[in-house]
């Protein structure tokens, strides 16, 4: 095992995660990974220390993908704190820190990319184009630099999980996907690092999602089986905060993604709002009994 209380190394080159990671394994370690966007928050935290409890060497990538971010997303403005960040991974005990430079990543115009198809036709797929061909084209690269033995993602992207999952076992990567729950303010408010472009004002505003989400899930508990309704419920909730625009919000399968209309079996409550410019979105998953 390692010492926990050691340094965390921090790395910028491919070639030097390489050789740290070849050195782990000669000396028979498991290795766990976790590719994260920077901005480190208790979301990330909780994912690090997972790892942590469970392979001998934790790996965490801190890198701003340009690949996954649209034309008019906010690549430019997403919060870059690495000093801070390099101190949350230390004190969660993780090993290693890669962060490489996009020049590092993308030293030529990429011509590889991997697509999921079908399950990435909807909800995030549908509203921003091109960003889950971003996402997992990424994490495949990053699954070849670290060649991990498990890697940690959040409840919290849902539908970036399934995609990562369908990866993996489509193209037989030699990684096991750990899904971890996802972390809330003390209002229920998923902890996100593009929280902190919200003003006061509509950060007071930005539970309203998760209490949408919660009261349709409520309605599911009660017995309510229709889609539509837990949707327009959701949809009404939501429409009632001046500060909140709807992308999506929806009831969906959990392993296609797709729309539903009868509710049973594991379903997924999800949706996507705009406070101001910012773009928040969280999701419950549900397990409703099948009606016999
Ligand atoms: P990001 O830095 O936003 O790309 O996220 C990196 C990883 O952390 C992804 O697997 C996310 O799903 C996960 N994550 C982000 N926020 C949370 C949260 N509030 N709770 C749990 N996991 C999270």
């Amino acid at each position: 095992m390692t010492a926990k209380s050691n340094q965390v190394s921090v790395v910028h080159t491919i070639a030097e995660v390489r050789q740290w990671v070849d050195r782990a394994r000669k000396l028979g370690r498991t290795i766990g990974f976790v590719p994260t966007m920077g901005a480190l928050h208790e979301g990330h935290a909780s994912l690090i220390r997972t790892s942590v409890a469970q392979q001998d060497a934790t790996v965490v990538s801190i890198f701003v993908n340009p690949l996954q971010f649209g034309p008019n997303e906010d690549l430019d403005r997403y919060p870059r704190t690495l000093d801070a960040d390099i101190q949350v991974v230390q004190a969660c005990g993780a090993d290693l820190v890669f962060a490489p430079s996009v020049r590092e990543m993308y030293p030529k115009r990429q011509l590889a990319f991997v697509d999921v198809e079908e399950l990435t036709a909807g909800l995030c797929g549908a509203s921003r184009p091109g960003h889950f061909r971003g996402v997992a084209t990424v994490v495949a690269k990053l699954f070849n630099i670290v060649q991990p033995d498990v890697a940690y993602f959040g409840q919290k992207d849902a539908q970036q999980a399934a995609v990562i999952e369908r990866m993996v076992a489509d193209l037989s990567f030699p990684v096991r996907i750990v899904r971890c729950p996802t972390v809330r303010e003390a209002d229920g408010l998923a902890m996100s690092s593009r929280n902190t472009y919200l003003s006061p004002e509509e950060r007071q505003a930005a539970p309203i999602l998760y209490r949408a989400l919660q009261e349709g899930a409520e309605a599911i508990r009660a017995g309510e089986r229709d889609a539509e309704k837990v949707r327009r419920l959701m949809i009404d909730r939501i429409q009632r905060e001046p500060l909140a625009r709807i992308d999506y919000v929806d009831v969906v399968d959990e392993s296609t993604f797709r729309t539903i209309s009868y509710v049973e079996g594991n379903i997924v409550l999800v949706g996507a709002i705009y406070i101001g410019n910012t773009r928040l979105i969280d999701n419950i998953p549900l397990a409703v009994p099948e009606t016999s």
